[in-house]
């Protein structure tokens, strides 16, 4: 590994110490499961992957992107040295650790000195470790004095933040994985489990297989692999889940199924949302959601009795202009019921990536602070600047940008450096030639990756050399507020540095004193204490519990065992203790589909790549099972186009076209078609699916809508694609 023990001070990466052969835990890098596997590298290469059946959260399992984890690096494709160009004329030349920090550092103090620190900007990614995560938030929100900062992570799990703490105050699931094995029914909103969240589901199916009681109800447009599993699929209509899901809390009112008991001594707002049941159209709910009378009876059927409810929901509940509305409106089901804070039920928002939660507790979307904390709290300000030893009034008390309006101000010129680190804007950002535009109008870009050649890094200033997973050791939180430390397994290649080292090296290159760290267990050991006496409390895990096992938050001393399910007293953190219902209409996106643009398009991915396949691109296996790019298109659909199935076809909407192979089935409805977006340029300069989606966002989460854009559908030349990457 490298060891910063006797480089103090030193750029990182200067010098490496080598050692030999490794084997250790690891949390894959993939979904939000949260796998822990067993890694073992000889030679600096990675040789196998395998799980251990006593370990949590999977118990063995794996999916097939996790058990070929070991041939997920290509040494021809890693940055192994820090490149930069001075200027945007000049191609990109070789640089040392410390010319580049050098050149970073006086770029960003003359800009922050001559423009505003509100020009300077960073884009990270739920890939990040909960290190890194931390001290980019320390030296953007604490020493660079800007609230720029966001992640992907807005565009996958910020509806869900929004939706858990406008029901229950405070963000964080109130359930666990363990849960699955007491439930009776499972409702799947928005989330195809088989291919996006596999070995969890594979736990769901146990359940259903070994219990007479377990039902699956799945909630998707898409009749997804997940569907083919359930005793109940409902075909919502994109943008229907609130209409449907107003029917059946309509329809278990008619039928006596409220835990009264619960709502009046837990909860608040009930009246307003029986309010709104009881004036709601039913007609115009059946035609929003496009489910019928007869579905939502079977659907509150498998709800009715003393049936425990386990609700999964991700990307189809979130990635909208209502997914707030969906969020909480799947949380006024379960409060009806009363089913929260009980074993195997609870409202379950699944994350996307591995560590989509532990970014969230250190504070690195644009409006928080570390622990939960605000930034537009005045207490929450003071009580980071004291535990950052910075001067009081140090962080600023609005928010910053969010991602779509940071890549607009990028694109309109507002944005003077703009530091991306582990993730692919120029292929996974809505209505993404805006991302692309702005990536080339910013003066300095900086991109730290392990991977020199990621769409994004083709409009790079500077290159970062980072190390991936298997070379740095760090924590991770998954979906269930387990917390999981990953050990390294072999060296990074060349001068690549683990991510926390960067950010570390940066900040002491600007001559900030807070940053003098010589391993990330001292950065752990930081970040825990700030989270002390809050909701999201680690401060009793101590990187030697984590060697031992992962544990669940909170945990708030040392011999505390950690907290797997949430509110199990039913006593809320809101103001009067009680959690909330909320009464919301269904609303409709501003694009519809028209004349010129009939279908409507939803976006998605499939069980063998990952987001833009800088990493799943790599291994020849996942690449055969989904080898290129496609659309799917109902029969009906494709007859009215004229598409024949395997032909290659443009999706045009409003704001550009992309390319795929057109797939005609029935899994997708009538006026519907599916565009998984992993084929960014690098695969072809047209395949990109993001050019044609919507980057209008919820209002609350300002999440952007990815399952919805108008777009029609042409036959297209078939591509050449000799020499692509895979
Ligand atoms: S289920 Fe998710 S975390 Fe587990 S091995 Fe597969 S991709 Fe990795």
């Amino acid at each position: 590994m490298t060891s910063l023990a006797s480089q103090q001070h030193a750029a990182p990466g200067d010098t490496l110490k080598r050692v030999t052969l490794k084997q250790a835990k690891a949390t894959c890098p993939y979904c939000g499961v949260g796998c822990v596997v067993d890694v073992k590298s000889r030679d600096d290469r990675f040789v196998q992957i395998t799980a251990d059946p006593a370990t949590a959260p999977n118990f063995g399992m794996l999916c097939p992107k996790g058990a070929l984890l070991f041939k997920s690096d290509n040494p021809e494709r890693r940055l192994t040295t820090p490149m930069m160009r001075e200027h945007k004329d000049a191609p990109l030349r070789e640089a040392s650790w410390k010319e580049a920090l050098t050149f970073i550092a006086g770029r960003i103090t003359a800009i922050r000195d001559k423009r505003g620190q509100d020009r300077i900007a960073f884009y990270g990614s739920g890939q990040l470790d909960t290190e890194a995560s931390y001290l980019f938030t320390k030296l953007f929100k604490g020493y660079l004095r800007t609230n720029q900062m966001d992640t992907n992570s807005r565009l996958c799990m910020s509806s869900a933040v929004a939706g858990y703490v406008k029901a229950f105050g405070s963000d964080g699931p109130p359930t666990c994985y363990a849960d699955i094995e007491s439930a009776d029914t499972f409702v799947v909103l928005g989330a195809n489990m088989t291919a996006n969240h596999p070995v969890l589901f594979n736990r769901v199916r146990r359940r259903r297989a070994t219990s007479d009681t377990s039902r699956i109800v799945v909630i998707d447009p898409r009749r997804s692999k997940t569907a083919e599993f359930a005793d109940l699929h409902l075909p919502v209509k994109p943008g229907g889940d609130v209409a449907l899901l107003l029917l059946v809390m309509r329809r278990l009112i008619e039928l006596g199924e409220l835990d009264r008991p619960f709502i009046d001594q837990h909860t608040e707002g009930y009246a307003d949302l029986s309010a709104l049941l009881e004036n709601c159209d039913p007609r115009e709910l059946h035609r929003l959601s496009g489910i019928n009378a007869d579905q939502i009876d079977a659907f509150a059927g498998m709800l009715a009795g003393d049936r425990r409810l386990l609700s999964f929901y991700c990307m189809g509940a979130n990635q909208s202009t209502s997914g707030v509305d969906k969020n909480t409106a799947i949380i006024n089901v379960h409060l009806m019921l009363g089913e929260v804070g009980k074993v195997g039920s609870g409202p379950f928002s699944l994350t996307g990536q591995p560590n989509a939660m532990g970014g969230r507790e250190v504070g690195y979307l644009c409006h928080q602070l570390p622990g939960y904390r605000k930034v537009t709290d005045a207490s929450h300000r003071a009580q980071m600047e004291e535990h950052w030893g910075i001067p009081a009034g140090s962080i600023q008390p609005t928010p910053g940008r969010s991602a779509v309006p940071m890549f607009q101000a990028a694109a309109d010129g507002e944005i003077d450096v703009l530091w991306i680190a582990c993730t692919n804007p120029a292929v996974s950002m809505p209505n993404v030639s805006i991302s692309q535009a702005g990536l080339k109008r910013t003066g300095l870009v900086i991109v730290q990756d392990c991977f020199a050649d990621t769409e994004t890094a083709h409009y790079a200033d500077v290159l970062l050399p980072a190390a991936t997973w298997g070379e740095k050791s760090g924590t991770m939180t998954n979906s269930e507020r387990l917390v999981t430390r990953s050990r390294a397994v072999k060296n990074a290649p060349g001068k690549a540095v683990p991510d926390w080292q960067i950010v570390a090296a940066v900040g002491r290159t600007m001559g900030f004193d807070g940053f003098d760290y010589t391993s990330p267990k001292q950065v752990w050991d930081e970040l825990r204490q700030t989270t002390a006496g809050t909701l999201c409390d680690l401060s009793g895990m101590t990187n030697e519990r984590l060697e031992q096992g992962g544990i669940h938050w909170p945990c708030p001393s040392e011999d505390h065992p950690g907290e797997p399910r949430r509110y199990t007293d039913q006593a809320f953190p809101t103001p009067t203790g009680r959690a909330r219902f909320h009464a919301e209409s269904p609303k409709q996106t501003d694009e519809q589909a028209d004349p010129d643009y009939p279908l409507g398009v939803t976006t998605g991915r499939v069980a063998a790549q990952w987001h833009t396949r800088a990493r799943t691109g790599n291994v020849p296996e996942l690449v055969r099972q989904a080898p290129e790019p496609f659309i799917e298109i109902n029969p009906l659909d494709a007859d009215t186009h004229q598409i024949e199935d395997g032909q290659w076809v443009y999706a045009i909407g409003k704001r550009g076209r992309a390319l795929a192979k057109a797939r005609v089935t029935d899994s997708v409805g009538v006026g519907t078609v599916f565009l998984p977006f992993h084929w960014g340029d690098s695969f072809h300069p047209e395949t990109t699916a993001n050019f044609v989606t919507n980057d209008a966002v919820d209002s609350v989460s300002l999440q952007p809508e990815l399952k919805f854009a108008a777009v029609r559908i042409e036959p297209a030349p078939a591509p050449t694609l000799e020499g692509v990457r895979s």
